[in-house]
C-alpha cells in the first residue's frame, strides 16, 4: 500500500479525454477541486510531497505527453465552474466554459465578452494563455482574477497578469480559481445577433467537428515572414494535409492539427517538427509552439534548427 492520499485525489488518472485533441497517457495522480479552498489544500499537499503541480482547463490548446505526468494534474469543478451575475458583472470559475460565459452574458443583455463564443477553453485557461479572437480583449472586461496558490488566493487586476501576445505571467502553480468580467448593458437581441454572426464566420474559417487543439504555432513577429500568419507560412511550404501517423496538418486550415483517429502525442510533435523545418527550409523563420504541454514531452531531434 502506498502512502494514503488526501480525499479526492485519484492515481493513475487517463488525461486524453480531457483534451481536445484527445493524445496523452496518464497522470501519476488527478483531482477535481470544487472550492478554493480545497484547491488551496491540493496545491499545499503537492508542495509538502514535492509533487509538480498541473492544471487542465478544456485541454484546448494542451499537449499531454504520451509517457504521462509526474504530480498533481487538476481539473476545477463545482464552484470553480460556475458562472454568476451581479448587475453588469460575472463572476466565473476559472473552470467555467468560456462560450457558456459569453451565451450567459448574451443572454443577460451584457456585451463585451462576445469574442469568447468561439474559444472552446476555460476562463482560467483563456487568462493563462490571454486568448483573443476578432479584436476582443481579455483585459479590456477582465476586473480581477484570484490566483491560487499553496499559500492561499491573491487577487490581480490585468496589470499585474503581463499579458502579452498569447501570454500571461501566471506560473505552474498558479492557478485562477475566479475572475470578474466588468460589462456593459446592452439590448439581449444586438448581443445574440453578434454571437451568431461570430460564430458563423468561424465556420467559414475553421475547420469542426475535428479533434484539435487550435492553433499549433504563434504568429512570427519576423521581418522574413513579410506579415504572414503561421498558417499562411506552413501553407506557403506545403504542410496543408500533410500527415505524420495518425495527426496531419488541416486541410482548411494549415495551422490546426488534427488527430485522425490514432494519433499519440509523438506524432504530433515529428508533424510539427516537420513542419516548422519545411517553414525554415523556404523563409528561415523558425515557427514557435502556441500549444501548452504537460508532462515531460519529448520534441523530436528534428525539432532543433540550424541558425
Ligand atoms: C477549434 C479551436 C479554436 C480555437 N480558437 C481560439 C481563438 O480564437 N483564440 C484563442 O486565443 N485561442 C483559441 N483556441 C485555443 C484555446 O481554446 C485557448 O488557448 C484557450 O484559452 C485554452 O483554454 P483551456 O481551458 O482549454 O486551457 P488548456 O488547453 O486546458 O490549458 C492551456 C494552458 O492554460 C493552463 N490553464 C488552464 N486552466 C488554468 C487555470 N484555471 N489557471 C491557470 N492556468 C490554467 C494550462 O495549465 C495550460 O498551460 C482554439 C482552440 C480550438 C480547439
Amino acid at each position: 500500500m502506498g502512502p494514503t492520499l488526501p480525499a479526492g485525489v485519484q492515481p493513475d488518472y487517463p488525461l486524453a479525454r480531457l483534451t481536445t485533441v484527445r493524445t496523452g497517457g496518464h497522470g501519476e495522480f488527478f483531482a477535481r477541486p470544487a472550492s478554493a479552498q480545497q484547491l488551496v489544500e491540493l496545491l499545499a499537499w503537492a508542495r509538502a510531497h514535492g509533487h509538480e503541480v498541473g492544471v487542465v482547463g478544456s485541454g484546448s490548446n494542451l499537449l499531454v505527453a504520451d509517457e504521462g505526468v509526474r504530480g498533481l494534474v487538476m481539473k476545477l469543478d463545482k464552484d470553480l465552474a460556475q458562472i454568476e451575475r451581479d448587475g453588469t458583472h460575472l463572476r466565473c470559475g476559472g473552470g467555467a466554459r468560456l462560450p457558456a460565459v459569453s451565451a450567459r452574458a448574451a443572454n443577460a443583455g451584457l456585451t463585451g465578452i462576445e469574442f469568447g463564443v468561439n474559444i472552446p477553453g476555460t476562463v482560467g485557461g483563456a487568462v493563462r494563455m490571454n486568448a483573443n479572437a476578432y479584436g476582443g480583449e481579455l483585459a479590456r472586461v477582465l476586473e480581477h482574477v484570484d490566483v491560487a496558490t499553496a499559500d492561499g488566493v491573491e487577487r490581480r487586476t490585468p496589470e499585474r497578469l503581463g499579458f502579452a501576445y498569447r501570454r500571461s505571467n501566471l506560473t505552474h502553480g498558479e492557478v485562477v480559481a475566479h475572475a470578474s468580467f466588468r460589462l456593459e448593458p446592452a439590448p439581449v437581441e444586438q448581443v445574440k445577433a453578434t454571437l451568431a454572426d461570430m460564430r458563423a464566420k468561424r465556420k467559414a474559417a475553421q475547420p469542426s467537428g475535428i479533434k484539435t487543439f487550435g492553433s499549433t504555432f504563434r504568429n512570427p513577429d519576423d521581418p522574413r515572414a513579410e506579415g504572414c500568419t503561421a498558417g499562411q507560412l506552413l501553407d506557403a511550404a506545403g504542410c496543408r494535409g500533410l500527415r505524420v501517423g495518425g495527426a496531419g496538418f488541416s486541410e482548411k486550415h494549415a495551422n490546426f492539427v488534427e488527430n485522425h483517429g490514432k494519433a499519440t502525442t509523438a506524432d504530433v510533435l515529428a508533424l510539427m517538427a516537420e513542419g516548422r523545418r519545411r517553414v525554415h527550409e523556404r523563409c528561415g523563420v523558425v515557427l514557435e509552439p502556441e500549444v501548452q504541454t504537460l508532462g515531460d514531452v519529448r520534441w523530436p531531434d528534428a525539432w532543433e534548427l540550424a541558425a
